[in-house]
């Protein structure tokens, strides 16, 4: 079953939308903020996005800029204003589609299927879907060796790709150092379990809000590190 999120801060339109998807047979999801759709469009395995434009906090444009960073699936951005369609158009914000309000709900659910049946095909013809890891806003997709936290890119090292990925494949695994070195390093390499060490510390520097209080690689204390979920 496909899952729809809608962002939307007028709740009797998102409601009613999510009336008529539902009928049709689709999930759905309601965001009424542009912060909230955000962080669920990026968390949650979604296949199409109705978003509207003004929206508190985080605008429709930014969510939308922010989402095609990261995911290929279909957008439709609801707008109330005409003159928003050029400014859309303008901007490139790689959006599928738009649809101005008043819109019939027939309409929009004619679109949703449209667009999924569109992305369908696109995916299943060919176009590999990358192996991606996603843990509570790290996302790593190991295809293009990117990872993005909370929707931005970061740049890593070979090493520090490869240990972020082993840890985060193999959560809640508590790992030595000497298991880590072994593991990512190979026979030849120059180094020791400080190595482990410093790039832990490199990594935490890029995906931790407050790396003197991890949230994703725990150290503990005489053994190792773990990745926790
Ligand atoms: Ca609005």
């Amino acid at each position: 079953m496909s899952k729809i999120l809608i962002v939307e801060d007028e709740v009797s339109i998102a409601e009613l939308e999510k009336d008529y998807l539902e009928l049709s047979g689709f999930d759905v999801l309601i965001e009424v903020t542009g912060d909230a759709g955000l962080r669920t469009a990026l968390k949650e395995e979604i296949d199409l996005i109705i978003l509207d434009l003004m929206l508190p906090n985080v605008d429709g444009f930014e969510v939308c800029k922010k989402v095609r960073e990261v995911k290929n699936i279909p957008i439709i951005l609801v707008s109330a204003k005409k003159e928003d369609i050029d400014k859309i158009r303008g901007l490139g914000l790689g959006a599928d589609d738009y649809i101005t309000k008043p819109f019939s709900p027939s309409e929009l659910v004619a679109r949703v299927k449209a667009h999924l049946a569109r992305y369908d095909r696109l995916v299943g013809s060919g176009m590999k879907k990358n192996e991606i890891i996603e843990i509570r806003g790290i996302k790593i997709d190991k295809t293009a060796r990117r990872v993005y936290i909370n929707g931005e890119e970061k740049t890593f090292t070979t090493k520090e790709f490869d240990l972020l990925t082993f840890l985060a494949e193999n959560p809640n695994h508590v790992f030595t150092k000497e298991e880590l070195f072994n593991k990512i390093w190979d026979m030849e390499s120059v180094g020791d379990i400080a190595t482990v060490t410093v790039h832990i510390k490199k990594i935490r520097e890029k995906i931790e809000f407050n790396t003197s209080k991890p949230q994703y690689i725990e150290t503990i204390w005489g053994v190792g590190y773990r990745f926790k979920v």
